[in-house]
């Protein structure tokens, strides 16, 4: 095939005819399943394999130029002969495996989106919808669309499934929707109405799904179910996964516990899950050829936490559990989705430790995600609450500069979020933040990246605005974006190449499509600026300068 035709190939698999026997009657071991479970395109595409792309389902589909990197990027899901998902998002394989504990195999399915209606018949008596970021409510996709006057993929491939699910006129099944984008719900509740959802789930209901949706057949399930910590599963509740899932992905622990108001993780109770559990679900992964394993936590240095007073690293159980997955047949590579840099700062040899059990290097650097949020002290102080401990909420911006020296010299990419309009946060805040980022760039051989996002109202904050880009952007919060921006095609022209395990042909394309994406998107920004009469900061060229808070207008 040629490359732009392989390049272009989504919906290559969708398009193709699957037979009603291959996608239903055999997906479910001759029986049609009474219950089918389905997410969206957005979290199926593997986005080939290219570094943090997962962020591309929350670019507009209005634009010409995003709807051909989309295009481009998202790669459709691999299917088995009959139809299914190979990978599957990890909450949706533990609500599978909830299920088929209950009522056997045959009788759940997980859908393909691309023709998700052949899975759903008469016989069918729930779908279940898993879903991230259903209305485009999230901190990305508020960002990527100037506040939610463009529609983001994800919100866009949501509502295309949701045509899909209800598409049986009089239909006798009932839809039920959980996962994390539900609450999305709680500010646009209508849209549970107008899109023909009979129930929503919020909270952790592993261990609970089969008796949902036993009530939810039965009609005595009500429209909208919330869970608590009062019913949280124990990790010896929690089934483990039934087949491969997304990224390889295996939790490890749920909670964090450092108090960020605005998140919604931090209200979680602190649960760990045993090695010999993550072992299996391991397996479970390296089964169906993967090799590299995502392990999943809302902040992998926190593992097995005994110190809730200083929160430094337990570093026998943090070190011990990225061995026993490097242990495991299969497995080559092992890195975290989420952990907090003042662990680094805390304990350096923590991370060369961890890199020497990876085996990281020059061509093999751990990922991780991690919130630096605000550049600002003030901030720091009366929103991250314990973000810096053991050290003072004010020592924020030192911390994540010395941090991400120690993480890149041990061959560690940390990709950050900056959050803009944060409750409190004034323009000389934002200004601190454009000094955080000029002096992370002045570290020798830095590599990160900056996601900018915008304030959306979760966590204890549920019920604040929304910080709304379009209309209350000013100077200084642009130029955290722009220079958020501006550091992302630095590391696409410098890193995106070396990174991404691609045929030489293909990564050509995808590096080509990232330059050409970047600047079109700098210069939108420059375009903007000049619109609303905001002037771009020169980067600072000196740890002098930034200090000082020299300031010269206009450049870049
Ligand atoms: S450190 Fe991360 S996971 Fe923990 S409370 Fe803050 S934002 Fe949430």
């Amino acid at each position: 095939m040629h490359i732009f035709q392989w390049l272009l190939s989504r919906g290559s698999q969708a398009d193709r005819e699957v037979p009603e026997s291959d996608a239903v009657t055999e997906t479910s071991g001759g029986v049609v399943a009474k219950y089918v479970l389905v997410t969206d395109y957005t979290l199926l595409t593997n986005y080939r394999n290219v570094p943090l792309a997962t962020f591309f389902s929350c670019i507009p589909t209005e634009r010409f130029s995003s709807r051909l990197v989309f295009k481009i990027i998202a790669d459709p899901p691999e299917l088995d002969a009959r139809g299914q998902p190979i990978r599957v998002p990890y909450g949706l394989r533990k609500v599978e495996s909830c299920l088929v504990q209950r009522v056997g195999r045959e009788n759940v399915a997980i859908a393909d989106p691309q023709n998700a209606q052949r899975f759903i018949t008469e016989d069918t008596e729930v779908v279940g919808v898993n879903t991230m970021d259903p209305l485009g409510l999230g901190p990305v996709s508020m960002s990527f669309t100037m506040g939610g006057t463009l529609t983001p993929y994800t919100k866009a491939m949501f509502l295309d499934l949701m045509a899909q699910v209800n598409h049986r006129p009089g239909r006798k099944y009932k839809i039920v929707l959980g996962g994390p984008g539900g609450w999305h719900f709680d500010y646009r509740p209508e849209m549970q109405k107008v899109l023909g959802i009979d129930h929503i789930v919020h909270g952790e209901v592993d261990h609970l799904a089969a008796d949902i949706f036993e009530q939810i057949v039965e009609g005595s399930a009500p429209p909208v179910m919330r869970f608590t910590n009062a019913t949280a599963p124990r990790p010896e509740q929690v089934p483990k996964i039934l087949g491969p899932t997304m990224q390889a992905m295996v939790e490890v622990m749920r909670g964090c516990g450092r108090g960020c108001a605005f998140c919604e993780v931090t209200l979680r109770k602190a649960r760990y899950f045993p090695l010999d559990y993550i072992a299996d679900e391991v397996a479970m992964n390296t089964r169906s050829g993967a090799d590299s394993i995502q392990l999943h936590s809302d902040d992998i240095f926190l593992y097995q936490l005994e110190n809730w007073r200083t929160m430094e690293p337990n570093e026998d159980a943090v070190k011990g559990l990225f061995q026993h997955v490097m242990d495991q047949p299969g497995v080559t590579h092992a890195y975290p989705t989420h952990g907090t840099v003042s662990a680094a700062v805390t304990n350096p040899k923590l991370i060369g430790d961890i890199s020497q059990i990876v085996r990281a290097g020059p061509d093999k650097w751990i990922g991780i995600q991690s919130g630096i949020e605000s550049g600002s002290p003030k901030v720091s102080r009366e929103v991250l609450h314990r973000k810096a401990a053991p050290f003072a909420p004010e020592e924020w911006p030192d911390i994540v500069v010395e941090a991400t020296e120690i993480l890149n010299r041990n061959y560690w990419f940390p990709a950050y979020t900056i959050i803009l309009g944060l409750p409190g946060e004034t323009p000389e805040d934002a200004w601190m933040t454009v000094d955080l980022i000029d002096r992370m760039e002045l570290i020798p051989n830095n590599h990160f990246i900056t996601a900018p996002l915008t304030f959306v109202p979760i966590g204890i904050l549920r019920g604040e605005a929304f910080y709304n880009l379009d209309t209350m952007i000013d100077e200084a919060r642009f130029n955290v974006a722009y220079r958020a921006w501006r550091h992302v095609l630095m590391e696409i022209d410098d890193d995106l190449a070396q990174m991404t395990k691609l045929p030489r042909p293909v990564l050509g394309v995808i590096v080509a499509a990232g330059r050409l994406g970047g600047r079109y998107i700098l210069g939108l920004m420059h375009k903007y600026a000049r619109k609303r009469g905001f002037r771009i900061r020169e980067p600072a060229k000196t740890l002098r300068e930034v200090e000082g808070h020299v300031v010269s207008f206009p450049t870049a």
